[in-house]
């Protein structure tokens, strides 16, 4: 066991404005849909805890939330 607790990223389709801050700092985690310009997360969306938590927090829309 390594320690760090694992989390998984959600966003909100409704109040993402696509500004795309998510996939610049996850690219393996957030992706812009090519038509809609939303984020949509790809593969199992987990990350640490920590790294879930400060991107959670840039999103300029708030539309990132954390599960378990
Ligand atoms: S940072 Fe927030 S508003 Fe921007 S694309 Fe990601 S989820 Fe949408």
């Amino acid at each position: 066991m390594n320690g760090v607790e694992m989390v998984r990223v959600v966003v909100d389709a409704e109040k993402c404005i696509g500004i795309g801050q998510c996939e610049l700092l996850e690219p393996e985690i957030f992706r812009l849909d090519d038509e809609t310009a939303i984020s949509v997360v790809v593969g199992d969306g987990l990350l640490p805890c920590d790294r879930a938590s400060l991107i959670a927090d840039k999103c300029p829309s708030a539309s990132i939330s954390i599960g378990r």
